[in-house]
Formats: C-alpha cells, structure tokens, sequence
C-alpha cells in the first residue's frame, strides 16, 4: 500500500511524530517523486527518476507568501516532500529564500530539514548553516544492507555518504534518523547489523539519533515494522554503546494517523 504524492508545494501542518506541527515544504514536483533511493519501505512506491520538474524557486516562495497570509500555528517549517529535497538544483536558493521568509514572519520556528543524505558530498556549510535541525538517513552500517535498503538509483556508496556525514558534523550538529525495519529473513537491527551501525555512528559522531520504524508493512517488498518494545530496548543500546542522545520515536496505529481516532 502506498500513500498520494503531496499535490500542493505546501502541505499540512502534519502531526508529525518528531516534529509536532510540521509545515511540510515540498520543492521537488506535484505529480511525481523525485529521489536518490528506491528505499524498499518507501510510502510512494517505486522510484523511476532522480531527476525531473522541480518546483521553481518563485513558486516556493509565493506559496509560502500565500501560508503567511492567513498563517495557522506551526512548531517546524520542514523541507521533505515528493522525494530528495537536496536534489533540487536550485536547493541553496531555496533554503536562503525560506530562511528569508521565515525571518520575516516567525522568526522563532526553526527551519528542519529531512534528508536522505546522499547529497551530503556536495551540500554548502553555509546553506546548512541556515537550517536549524539538519536530519540525515543512515539505516545502515554495511555497503551490503545499505544497497538492500536504500537501494540508490544513483552512483553513491554508504562509506562516502558516512565520510560526508563526518565532515558535516565535525562542524555542525546533525541529526540521524535510523529506520528499523525486518524484510524477508533479514533486518537492520540484529548482531552484525547493529554492531556495524554502531561503528559508523561513532564514526559520524551525530549530536543526536532518531530511531523508528517504517509506518506499515510494505507487502510487495516483504517489509515488517519491528515492535515499540524493541525500539525502546534499541534507543537504550544505541545510547549506551555510542554516549549520543537517542530517542525512539513509537509505532502511531494507522487510525490516529489518519485522524479516525
Ligand atoms: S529516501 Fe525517502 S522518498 Fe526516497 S525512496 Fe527513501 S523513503 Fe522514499
């Protein structure tokens, strides 16, 4: 089961789990995804293109002129949507034209962004710099469940990804998000997965980690998400074994999710 595309450049606010009401920002196109990965638990499905119609820089910002004219309360301003924000050609233009906005109108609400890091090589420190939470993937720590997991359209390894994610931290903080899953006979959370994970994020050294699971089952990819009894047991190792602060983002039932309840 996959979820519709975002239709509109901005979206929501979203009760997001770990951004409470996010103002969602969508730079990439209406009508397709756009991304570097071809995660096997994606929400819209199959990835055909890393590349396409992205939204141009004008239309962002009218569209946020548009929000902050009958603006509603919001806790993030969120860069996310149809795909890889950072694939947009024009991402630095963006970013210093929402800082610009956001400034202007809320300039208490922080700007985050949610990444799947495999721009990370070539994004600018001070592009990044004007982005309060800078959330970047990393769901796992070999090459081999990297491939199995993300599985990149695009000509990129896991240990460049990590060599990029290191030298941003070493300079900014950052945040990890880690999607927990199980597919098939395997997973990204037992022995040798969780050991070699915790051996790049010592190496990355995040400010912070994100862990959670997948929002449901991916049927056609054999995905399962793992249980909140497991999560909190893996916020506990990840913090004890690596010393950074991580916190486990529990499963929402679906019908909260969808507001039924
Ligand atoms: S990075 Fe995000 S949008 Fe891209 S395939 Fe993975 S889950 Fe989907």
């Amino acid at each position: 089961m996959t979820i519709p595309l975002k239709d509109k450049i901005i979206y929501g606010p979203v009760n997001s789990k770990r951004l409470g009401r996010s103002l969602g920002i969508n730079i990439l196109s209406t009508n397709e995804k756009i991304c570097s990965f071809n995660c096997i638990y994606c929400q819209y499905g199959i990835t055909k293109r890393s590349f396409g119609s992205f939204i141009p820089v004008e239309k962002v910002e009218k569209a946020l002129y548009d929000f902050f004219a009958n603006p509603v309360r919001i806790d993030y301003l969120t860069l996310s949507g149809n795909g890889e924000p950072t694939l947009h050609p024009e991402f630095d233009k963006i970013v210093k034209k929402i800082k610009e906005i956001r400034d202007k109108y809320v300039p208490s609400i922080p700007i985050a962004l949610l990444s799947n890091s495999s721009s990370i090589n070539n994004l600018s420190f001070e592009v990044l710099k004007m982005i309060d939470i800078k959330i970047f993937k990393l769901d796992a720590g070999t090459e081999e469940l990297f491939l199995e997991i993300n599985r990149p359209i695009v000509n990129i390894s896991l240990k460049e990804i990590v060599k990029g994610l290191k030298k941003v931290s070493k300079r900014l903080p950052i945040t990890i998000q880690t999607i927990f899953i199980s597919f098939g006979e395997k997973n990204n959370y037992e022995k040798e997965a969780l050991k070699e994970y915790l051996l790049r994020i010592k190496e990355i050294k995040p400010a912070f980690i994100q862990v959670y699971s997948c929002d449901r089952p991916v049927a056609q990819n054999n995905v399962n998400l793992i249980s909140d009894e497991k999560l909190r047991e893996l916020e506990e190792v990840i913090n004890k074994k690596t010393k950074i602060l991580t916190r486990a983002y529990l499963n929402v039932p679906l019908e909260i999710r969808l507001g039924k309840k």
